[in-house]
């Protein structure tokens, strides 16, 4: 069934309720939203779009989304929404890779390169809506392709993992089951892009006649969002763990807008145990961890906040909690035989979330996804009573005279100072080691390397702790939020000491 189907249904119930706000401002209310829909749905096919074309959307939030989303796969389109913070270069190697019929864009001059590009502002957009329409949702098979989501292409060029009309089917029914019970009185705030996550946790929303609130700056600005928590009551709103942190420490977060927040869903990277237990001081329970991918999105494991009651075991705090309603998570060794309670080997996944496959890359298909299990390239190990937790990325481990390090323990530890604000461990390669720890830094004025050296020598193992300390003043990040290995990598390979503090070689 169509995906889009959600808008019919919420658009004959709650005709009148505000379905998307632009900050406090209604944008349109679902009989507007289906209407607008429908009316892009018939622009596209006028237009020529076939049925399965992709239709990319490169732009920031902006209150058109929805209306773009909903509007494509009522064509039967596939929506490919991409990074707003992407450089034009790399859109038009996504445009070309998915054989785009069309570009939707608030960046038309970046863009001009590429014939079928349609600018939000423009009055080529509003043409395609011109005609009334109704809204008719064009027959979806469950495999037939809805969103093709590009991987950030850290390890080559991105690959675009296909979502079916089934995968977000499932994603908006286990958000349902497992995360909470929305009403048309809730709100979703989208300070985080909806090309990643945040698009897809707009659905649920939508199923429920709630609103969707797009701030007016189109992105993350912890004051704004404080103005837009006072102003929506019963809001919700995906968050990548550095916008909790900048969040929790925003002055203007009062016990006003904290009241009127039911939940913040939180993933997309690991979030740290003292960054959690400093957001859980100021929130409570409304923080909902998540686990996903592009490949299985929105998400394979949650630790709700009632498993990190003071009565549960303090190991879980550090976890990303259980496997969701209609997901399977398993973690094997290289054989393929999953480890045993406790140890740690690769997470894989099977379920109705799991992606397709790769868009016209068989061999990247083929080794991700092997009879049904998605390998996610992520070290985790399963507790006795089926909790995850993450090590690391496999390709981050570090391997050091022979044994692992997962970087997440080393900055796990380095977090417990007082002084550390933000860490990143990377691997270095080292003639006799094979491969050395070092960890990028931001702290206070004050924080020595000596100082962090002893403290790691308190906690963690000594051939763990960090051979070399590189202060910096902030950590490269992608516009999701994730801190960016690759650019510390180069940053490393580009500069060498003295800004480096190193231990002696001997130890
Ligand atoms: P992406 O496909 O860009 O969303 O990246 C997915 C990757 O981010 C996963 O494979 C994990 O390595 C990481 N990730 C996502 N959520 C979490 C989480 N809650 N804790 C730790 N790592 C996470």
């Amino acid at each position: 069934m169509n995906i889009a189907e959600l808008l019919a249904q919420s658009a004959r119930t709650f005709d009148q309720r505000p379905a998307v706000s632009l900050g406090g401002a209604i944008f349109c209310t679902y009989g507007a939203l289906r209407d607008r829909a429908a009316a892009l749905a018939a622009g596209l096919r006028a237009r020529g779009v076939p049925k399965g074309g992709r239709v990319v959307i490169y732009m920031g939030n902006r209150a058109e989304y929805i209306e773009m989303l909903f509007g494509i796969w009522a064509a039967g389109c596939v929506a490919v929404p991409v990074n707003a913070k992407l450089h034009p270069n790399e859109v038009d190697y996504v445009l070309a890779n998915c054989g785009a019929a069309l570009l939707f864009t608030d960046n038309a001059e970046e863009m001009a390169g590429f014939d079928k590009t349609v600018a939000v502002e423009s009055p080529a957009y509003a043409a395609l809506m011109d005609e009334p329409a109704p809204f008719r949702p064009a027959q979806a098979a469950p495999e037939d392709p809805a969103w093709i989501f590009y991987t950030s292409g850290t390890t080559g060029r991105p690959k675009g993992a296909v979502l079916s009309h089934r995968n977000l089917w499932a994603m908006t029914l286990s958000f349902l089951a497992d995360i909470c019970p929305l009403t048309e009185g809730s709100a979703a705030l989208h300070p985080a892009p909806l090309s990643h996550a945040a698009g897809l946790f707009a659905l649920p929303f939508v199923r429920r006649g709630a609103v969707n609130v797009i701030p007016e700056s189109g992105g993350f600005d912890p004051d704004e969002l404080v103005q837009l928590l006072r102003r929506f009551p019963h809001s919700s709103f995906f968050a990548a763990p550095t916008m909790l942190n900048r969040l929790t420490a925003c002055s203007g977060l009062d016990d006003t807008a904290i009241a009127n927040l039911d939940l913040i869903f939180c993933g997309g990277a690991p979030i740290y145990v003292e960054d959690l237990r400093r957001a859980q001081d100021l929130l409570g329970s409304r923080i909902w961890i998540g686990y996903g991918q592009g490949e299985a999105p929105c998400t394979i494991s949650y630790l709700p906040p009632h498993m990190l009651e003071p009565d549960m075991p303090e190991s879980w705090l550090g976890s990303v909690g259980i496997a969701r309603s209609g997901v399977t998570v398993r973690v094997v060794d290289d054989t393929g035989t999953d480890c045993d309670p406790d140890m740690p080997g690769e997470v894989i996944v099977s379920g109705d979330v799991v992606m397709a496959g790769y868009w016209n890359n068989p061999e990247a298909t083929a080794s991700a996804l092997r009879e049904g299990w998605l390998s996610t390239g992520d070290i985790g190990s399963l507790d006795a009573q089926g909790v995850l937790t993450l090590k690391d990325r496999s390709k981050d481990v570090i391997i050091s005279g022979g044994s692992n390090i997962y970087p997440r323990e080393v900055e796990e530890a380095l977090l417990r100072h007082p002084g550390v604000i933000e860490t990143n461990v990377i691997g270095r390669t080292d003639p006799d080691w094979g491969e050395e720890v070092v960890a990028f830094v931001v702290a206070q004025d004050g924080v020595t390397a000596e100082d962090l050296d002893r403290f790691c020598l308190d906690q963690i193992a000594r051939f763990k702790r960090p051979k070399s300390y590189r202060f910096v003043p902030a950590l490269p990040k992608s516009s999701y939020g994730k801190i960016l290995k690759t650019e510390l990598r180069r940053m490393l390979a580009e500069s060498e000491p003295p800004l480096e503090w190193t231990l002696p070689k001997a130890t």
